[in-house]
């Protein structure tokens, strides 16, 4: 008999994953898995799309049925915080005083919205985007003809502007930066995006900040950095989200834009692990560390925690790669990089199906596919084999790129 306890901190995707994996591989011991939400671990990227849009129900959001959570002996402890971990004494105090003691600890409590703070800001009618309570608050003020103005053109801005404009509203997006998505994209990428949402009749306005927001307790118009106002129905604010590493961090572990972990997702606390959107970790690929926010990750590096809890864990290396729809465009992206010497692009922009590469000294360090996924799985090869790539042979459309592995 295996008396250990394992706490996952976090139901959240990452956190389902490593409470799965551990019963995958064979731990026998008991398996707690705690989370603040009243759901079941459920996948975020539908929350912008299809629960926004009314084609999916919450059931069909949920990772695993909440059913095979007992099925596989995982106690799941929801509406439940986490007041404080304590790693000399081996337990953690729930918010209700109780205590949960343990043997191995992993965190995966994930990030949360950055705040907009305006004037105004806390009226009515200013929602953000994190959870499926935030999508049906939204979704039941999404009137056809209303005018909801979308702080923020990164992806929540960026896809919730496409599904409120398939439901009839009428976005306007306002970014503070000169470009859309600019963290995550290279600029050629932003303006391909300008361009689409425009053209599927998306107002973005761009290096224009929000000022303040007026109404009598819901909000009914902003005021931007131009001076000009806009008259809305309700807002959306999409601005980034912040690591919630303080629980860690009040531990005494050791944190920097996000809880540190080394290539096995071990913590500064060897019988502490940690996944997903909070963890700070060194990628073997991009050579370099980095916290990652994106579904991809948080799946891949949960399972890799998993796997260490269990001492089977192995060095992380994957690739980052992200996705998003908007309108009838899946755009896919692979790589952070942080230069290039050439930019190549194979297939038709203005079509919206085409790939674009960057390479240095002819080597392939990221690309941006746009109703291309197949090229992406190439990509991905190609990338992992460190092979010299002509440009040629990507703008090529004659040659299949799959030769060129
Ligand atoms: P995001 O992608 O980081 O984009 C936030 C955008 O808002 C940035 O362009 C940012 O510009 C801009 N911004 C910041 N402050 C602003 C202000 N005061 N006024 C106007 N614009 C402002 O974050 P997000 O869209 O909020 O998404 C939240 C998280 O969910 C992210 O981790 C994102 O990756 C994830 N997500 C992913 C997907 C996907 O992969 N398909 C879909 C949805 C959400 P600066 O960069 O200049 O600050």
């Amino acid at each position: 008999m295996d008396k250990r306890n394992f706490v996952v901190v976090g139901a959240s995707q990452a956190g389902c994953w490593i409470s799965k994996t551990l019963r995958q591989e064979g731990f026998q011991g008991k398996i707690t898995l705690i989370g603040e939400e009243r759901y079941y671990p459920y996948e975020r990227p539908p929350l912008s799309k299809n629960v926004l849009l009314g084609d999916a129900d919450i059931e069909s959001t949920y990772f695993f049925k909440p059913e095979s959570y007992k099925d596989d002996d995982i106690d799941v402890l929801l509406n439940t915080r986490v007041h404080k971990i304590s790693c000399s004494d081996k337990n953690i105090v729930l918010q209700d005083g109780s205590l949960v003691t343990w043997d191995r600890l992993a965190l995966a409590t994930g990030s949360r919205v950055r705040q907009l703070e305006v004037e105004g800001s806390a009226l009515d009618g200013i929602y953000y985007l994190r959870n499926l309570d935030d999508t049906r608050a939204i979704k039941e003020s999404a009137k056809p003809d209303s005018t909801v103005v979308i702080v923020g053109g990164g992806w929540i801005g960026l896809e919730c502007a496409a599904t409120l404009k398939t439901l009839g509203c009428n976005p306007i997006v306002i970014e503070s930066s000169e470009r859309l998505c600019a963290r995550a994209v290279a600029p050629e990428i932003s303006v391909w995006m300008s361009d689409f949402h425009a053209g599927n009749g998306i107002d973005v306005r761009l290096n224009t900040s929000v000022k303040g927001f007026k109404g009598d307790g819901s909000v009914t118009s902003v005021s931007l950095s131009d001076n000009s106002q806009i008259e809305c129905s309700f807002v959306v604010v999409g601005i980034g989200v912040l690591p919630n590493a303080e629980l860690a961090e009040e531990a005494g572990l050791l944190v920097d834009n996000g809880i540190i972990v080394d290539d096995l997702c071990v913590t500064s606390d060897k019988n502490i692990f940690a996944a997903g959107d909070v963890t700070n970790q060194p990628n073997n690929f991009l050579k370099k560390r980095v916290r990652l926010e994106s579904w991809d990750n948080a799946m891949k590096q949960g399972i890799s925690a998993g796997l260490s809890m269990v001492g089977k864990g192995k060095s992380y290396s994957e690739i980052p790669w992200f996705w998003s729809q908007q309108f009838d465009a899946n755009i896919q992206i692979i790589g952070i990089p942080e230069s290039w010497d050439e930019t190549v692009v194979r297939g038709n922009k203005t079509a919206n199906e085409f790939t674009e590469f960057y390479l240095r000294d002819n080597h392939i360090v990221g690309a941006v596919a746009v109703n291309n996924s197949r090229e992406i799985k190439v990509t991905r090869r190609l990338m992992q084999s460190g092979k010299k790539i002509e440009s040629v042979d990507l703008t090529d459309l004659n040659k299949k790129i799959q030769t060129l592995v």
